[in-house]
């Protein structure tokens, strides 16, 4: 009994920590953070990459995404990993900040930035449209763009979490509770 009463509270205690990040996105005029699962609609601005070295796999940005477009990566990607860090499938992400924030606010890790569209096309040699891709396209790990140290990384061209500084006390306090959860 003690254990559902203390499921409830961290379940609780998620939500509103992932309502106030929505919430302060949306004050921030962050577009497409919906409220309920989706799927894209739009080209978004745009994109968000995981630095897969920094990334240590705790589950909680793929629980979040609103497009559920991040994935562990395939077993034996990336050598001397065990469980593999997570990647989103870029050409699915709508651009909402969402895993940038939980990462940032409800984590050690701090491991994800956004892309401008035009310069991860450049990049990568693809075209990024309004709509998801017809069939499933496997997230790779690009480490060599989006991990500090890479060869050619565009990390420093990345941003980081928006809201962060805008949090008051409470908010504050809140996502403290969620990130020591969630260790
Ligand atoms: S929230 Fe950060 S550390 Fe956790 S799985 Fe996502 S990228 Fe990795
Ligand atoms: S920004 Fe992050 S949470 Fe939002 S759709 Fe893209 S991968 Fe998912």
């Amino acid at each position: 009994m003690i254990i559902r009463v203390d499921l409830v509270l961290a379940r609780e205690n998620a939500i509103a920590a992932i309502d106030i990040i929505k919430r302060r996105l949306k004050e921030d005029r962050v577009p497409d953070v919906p409220d309920e699962i989706g799927e894209k609609k739009k080209r978004p601005r745009e994109v968000a990459f995981m630095d897969v070295n920094l990334c240590f796999p705790c589950g909680k940005c793929p629980e979040f995404c609103p497009v559920q477009c991040i994935e562990y990566l395939a077993p034996d990607t990336l050598a001397g990993r065990g469980i593999q860090p997570v990647q989103d499938r870029f050409q699915e992400c709508i651009g909402c900040y969402i895993c940038v924030e939980v990462c940032s606010l409800l984590t050690d890790y701090d491991a994800i930035r956004m892309y401008e569209v035009d310069l991860v096309e450049q990049l990568l040699g693809v075209t990024i449209t309004d709509r998801k891709p017809d069939g499933y396209i496997p997230a790779q790990p690009y480490e060599e763009y989006f991990s500090e140290g890479g060869a050619h990384s565009v990390r420093h061209l990345g941003k980081g979490s928006r809201i962060r500084e805008k949090m008051n006390a409470e908010e504050r306090a809140i996502l403290e509770q969620e990130r020591k959860r969630a260790q």
